[in-house]
């Protein structure tokens, strides 16, 4: 046994059971210190109550830091005053109720003047990916959350919340700092901010929350990093390190934005502040690298409803931005989201002090809307960058000089006083714990060594099963591979030919490849047969999990080659599932040919909540022959604005005969519903059936040039109202097929086995 004597004195005890520990917590009195054992800790949920004092409080801590873990079903909820929380590591489980660690047992019995400290959350995850549940819910008064770390939240809800909903939890004082939040991918729906701050039931009310010196380490899951809704919070001195997404002021008033630092490092979608609602303070924040758009620019300064219900966009009024610096950041935007509903400009604002510089980019501005409510006063801006207003912007040469603290710091003749970075700012090594690792062990494809698998039946499978995360099973080049079991992708996997010919797979169950949670999947010069497929409607070549799957998965294809998918009907080449997300989805250099079902079906979340399937869509360089489902179905319904995918790219595809299945239940060769970006260049469509597009929400870009169409039904974009399609970016009516002539592309064909460059094929106009 580990010897006990750590704590001394009568007023310790260490419990190993929960019976002890409910013992403990009953017998506690003002200075007690209850510790947990060391070990594994199953299936509990911790009550801790009682009353401290403020020189005394009551302290739930544990045996040694690192070495007690709470696993399974287990949850910890605070009641009471002055208790403190020390230590305890959440991870292998996830909570049975809606919180992990909860300050109140119910709604009347809360927990104030309560500190949580040093306590770990590490993929604490429900499995199920849309249910919902928080890891952090704060009420009562006076409550310290400091030095804690929490990673890897992947379930659908709020990481921390603040919440108002009882007038006990009004005013509160709470402070939120040097905790580390470590990354968290994209969830691909609304719902995946890292903290929220009230809702906007209690918008209006007072929080005054204090959320200072926190470090966001790439805090990803949606468009909200921070959701502030509700009045008088202030954010100080916190970094947000590559994190695609905004701090929002959403709901509520009187916000302080003080000293915080945004690192984009010109990753996409990195964004600072956004701006909406009264009397807003955002001053002294310096921004590095951003290159977000819209919602997710540098700066975002929001159109408001007029008369607007808490719950929408209240205008912004009587906002300061000042003494703010934005270097290498590519976009601030001003009236962001103005529309029918969002019309009234911001109003009695100013935008004075800041500086602007940029080494390559001269056009920062985004103006959506009137800006004669704001006043621009004494902005400084790099020798090359476009004034918004006659006034208001000084040019000057500017340098950068790293400071001590290792940030790029603007010097110029006209900046007066010197930009400076908090000595109390947010750093990986000052926030979390000293004891609890901050390094991820991320495996990649391609990062393992090399199998060899032997040709024969179920020598893949076999290989697959014995492999670890990041291996590739070499196959040998233009020999035949048979399945008789379905192969499980449970980790990163690669499938690569030894040659150039690629190996075949034959495979006698509804699905060849199925990629389960945690798995990603490379296919490299691969031949997939449909000729031995069972003879039943609905295989597919790859499938996801039937189940949820709470880590996002990557898929990409290359040089491969899918034929004779025609034993039934609707035999797919990737089929995904509801409660499924791929960060990337890239098929390229690839053929495919006489298939009954879809290359991709990527619409199974149909709930109309903004929820969507794949982050990014990649089809390039491909050539599709005799395909009777759609080569693509992309779908985002509803009116959600917490995200910014599905991104699109198709690009240098032949499509020959692609989509008149009777079984296509999409009449449709390609059929993309509330994508976001839509790229659609140089691909030619040869006897296809429509492609469609219907635009449903933001403001989605819609590139389509240098298409050809031949014998082709013309493409159909329909939408909101609001969708002037005259007016979409970059949009090139010129597609009419009638303006094109058609390059015989029968060469193409014969090449395809080989893999195709269509690099030389020129569109003829
Ligand atoms: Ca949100």
């Amino acid at each position: 046994m580990t010897p006990r004597n750590i704590h001394k004195g009568n007023s310790n005890n260490l419990v190993s059971d929960i019976m002890e520990f409910n013992k403990a917590v009953t017998d506690a009195s003002p200075g007690d210190v209850i510790s947990l054992t060391n070990g594994v800790w199953k299936d509990v949920e911790l009550v801790f109550e009682g009353k401290g004092t403020e020189t005394h409080p009551i302290k739930l801590t544990v045996e040694e830091k690192g070495s007690v873990i709470l696993e399974g079903a287990s949850n910890l909820q605070l009641a009471g005053e002055y208790l403190e929380v020390e230590g305890l590591i959440f991870k292998n489980g996830f909570t049975p109720t809606n919180t992990v660690i909860s300050f109140r047992k119910n709604r009347n019995e809360l927990a104030n003047n309560c500190r949580l400290t040093e306590c770990v959350i590490d993929n604490y995850n429900n499995s199920e990916r849309n249910v919902q549940d928080y890891w952090v819910a704060i009420y009562g008064k006076n409550n310290r959350i400091d030095h804690n770390h929490i990673v890897g939240k992947k379930n659908l809800g709020v990481t921390m919340i603040v919440g108002l909903d009882t007038k006990e939890s009004l005013q509160n004082n709470h402070i939120i700092e040097y905790n580390y939040f470590g990354p968290r991918p994209t969830f691909g729906n609304n719902g995946g901010e890292t903290l929220r701050i009230g809702t906007s039931h209690n918008s209006l009310e007072n929080s005054n929350t204090l959320v200072q010196s926190n470090y966001f380490d790439r805090t990803n899951g949606e468009h909200e990093i921070i959701s502030n809704k509700s009045c008088q919070n202030t954010y100080k001195y916190n970094t947000f390190f590559e994190c695609t997404g905004t701090l929002t002021l959403r709901h509520g008033n009187e916000t302080l934005v003080d000293g915080n630092v945004f690192i984009g490092n010109g990753k996409p979608s990195t964004g600072g502040v956004r701006v909406i609602n009264e009397t807003q303070t955002v001053i002294n924040n310096y921004h590095f690298g951003l290159t977000g758009y819209r919602f997710r620019g540098a700066f975002v300064m929001m159109n408001g409803v007029p008369d607007s219900p808490p719950h929408r966009y209240v205008p912004v009024i009587d906002s300061k931005i000042n003494n703010n610096t934005f270097i290498n950041c590519d976009n601030i935007q001003l009236g962001a989201g103005s529309d029918a509903e969002r019309s009234q400009a911001p109003k009695a604002s100013e935008i004075s002090n800041n500086i602007f510089y940029h080494e390559t980019k001269s056009n920062l501005f985004t103006v959506s809307d009137a800006i004669s409510g704001i006043k621009f006063e004494n902005n400084i801006t790099g020798k090359n960058i476009e004034p918004l207003t006659a006034n208001g912007f000084e040019k000057a040469s500017i340098e950068l000089v790293e400071n001590n603290q290792g940030f790029l710091i603007p010097k110029s003749d006209q900046i007066k006083t010197p930009i400076t970075i908090s000595e109390n700012i947010a750093t990986k090594e000052n926030t979390g714990t000293t004891w609890y690792s901050k390094k991820q062990n991320i495996v990649t494809l391609n990062s393992g060594k090399i199998i060899k698998v032997a040709p024969g039946i179920n020598t893949l499978f076999n290989a697959a099963n014995n492999s670890q995360p990041g291996d590739i099973l070499e196959l040998t080049s233009g020999e035949s591979y048979g399945l008789t079991k379905t192969v499980k992708v449970k980790h990163p996997l690669t499938l690569k030919s030894s040659g150039v010919k690629k190996p075949i797979l034959f495979f006698e169950r509804m699905i060849a490849l199925e990629i389960q949670n945690g798995g990603s999947l490379f296919l490299d010069h691969i031949k997939f047969d449909g000729l031995h497929s069972p003879d039943y409607a609905g295989n597919s070549a790859i499938a996801t999990c039937k189940k949820s799957m709470i880590q996002n998965y990557k898929l990409f294809i290359d040089h491969c080659e899918f034929k004779n998918f025609t034993v039934n009907h609707s035999f797919d080449v990737l089929r995904v599932s509801e409660g499924t997300f791929a960060d990337i989805i890239s098929i390229q250099n690839s053929t495919f040919e006489n298939i009954t079902g879809h290359i991709a079906a990527l619409d199974k979340e149909t709930d109309d909540i903004g929820a969507y399937n794949v982050e990014h869509f990649v089809m390039k360089n491909n050539l599709f022959t005799n395909i009777q489902g759609a080569a693509l179905r992309l779908y985002r319904g509803g009116k959600d604005e917490s995200t910014f995918g599905p991104f699109l790219n198709v690009n240098h595809n032949v499509f020959d005969n692609v989509g008149y299945g009777s079984k296509n239940k999409y009449k449709a060769m390609m059929s993309l519903y509330g994508v976001q970006v839509n790229d659609i260049t140089n691909n030619i469509f040869t006897n296809c059936k429509r492609m469609k597009m219907h635009l449903v929400v933001g403001e989605p870009i819609v590139n389509i040039i240098n298409n050809n169409l031949y014998n082709s039904d013309d493409i159909q974009i329909t939408g909101d109202e609001k969708y002037n399609i005259e007016n979409l970016w970059n949009f090139n009516p010129e597609f009419n097929k009638d303006d094109y002539s058609l390059l015989d592309i029968s060469p193409l064909k014969a090449k395809g086995t080989e893999g195709l460059d269509l690099g030389l094929l020129k569109i003829i106009k």
